[in-house]
């Protein structure tokens, strides 16, 4: 008898444990999956010199369907636009990507949009960043967005390939090359990250372009728009891969600052 009432109090905690469980997530999802970032390496890895990592655009690829980065060598921008990956080379030409292609830093999303805003009359970066943060509702989270439009204007970079030893990122920037396109159909992929993770992501908006006949495309240095929706994603989980290589365990990943990143990123 004492072991019948025993068997059945595990039965009833398991069955309480397994409800209690499928409540909490029921009640911390809302119904829906939570917005996940996946990220490999650190920018600060990557401004320091971290050219080459171990990440294929393979394994990226079932982390998330839409992102951004860099290949290895610092061989341009990289855009991941429904599962595909395009390179935007230093002299501007765009080329769709194997998945054997190694990253040294990429960030993507499964990207489901919890909903769209439409951003008015945006003269520069500046006031589109001001813009659109103020539609965040929690100031401290990571975001995805994605705008299909037509833009007035958008200034895109591209970097350099790089050869050992390699260089600082602000020692690269000077010698990128920057594309203005006018009238251009597209999309714009881009992350915002909280300025206190600036060691990790570029703080603020960090965009990529792709155009829609995936022949111009890079890094956002600026952009110009009257009016475009602009797909929002809340992403309240990150999962971050560091590179396993003897070039991050002995990178001093101390020495990167805010403004060295805004230099590098943002042609300051
Ligand atoms: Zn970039």
């Amino acid at each position: 008898m004492k072991k019948k009432l025993t068997a059945l109090s595990v039965y009833l905690l398991t069955a309480l444990l397994v409800f209690s469980t499928v409540a909490y997530a029921a009640a911390e999802n809302n119904g829906r999956d939570q917005g996940k970032l996946f990220q490999y390496s650190t920018i600060n890895a990557v401004m320091q010199g971290q050219y080459d990592g171990e990440m294929t655009l393979k394994e990226l690829n079932t982390h998330g369907d839409m992102g951004l980065g860099t290949l290895n060598g610092l061989d341009g921008e990289l855009i991941q636009l429904d599962n595909k990956f395009y390179q935007v080379n230093s002299k501007g030409q765009v080329k769709e990507l194997k998945g054997n292609v190694k990253t040294p830093f990429a960030v993507t999303t499964k990207f489901d949009a919890e909903k769209t805003v439409t951003l008015s009359n945006v003269k520069d970066f500046q006031d589109f960043s001001e813009k659109l943060k103020t539609k965040f509702d929690n100031k401290n989270h990571f975001y995805a967005i994605k705008i299909h439009g037509k833009f007035d204007s958008i200034k895109n970079r591209s970097v350099p390939k790089q050869t050992r030893p390699y260089p600082s990122l602000t020692e690269v920037t000077p010698h990128q090359t920057v594309f203005e396109e006018k009238n251009v159909e597209g999309t714009i992929i881009g992350f915002y990250t909280p300025n206190y993770a600036s060691t990790i992501q570029v703080p603020g908006f960090h965009m990529h372009f792709l155009s829609d006949d995936k022949k111009k495309g890079g890094h956002i240095l600026d952009v110009k728009f009257d009016s475009a929706k602009v797909e929002i994603q809340q992403l309240s989980e990150f999962d971050l891969v560091l590179p396993d290589t003897a070039d991050f365990a002995n990178a001093d990943l101390t020495k990167t600052t805010v403004e060295d990143i805004e230099e590098a990123e943002r042609g300051k």
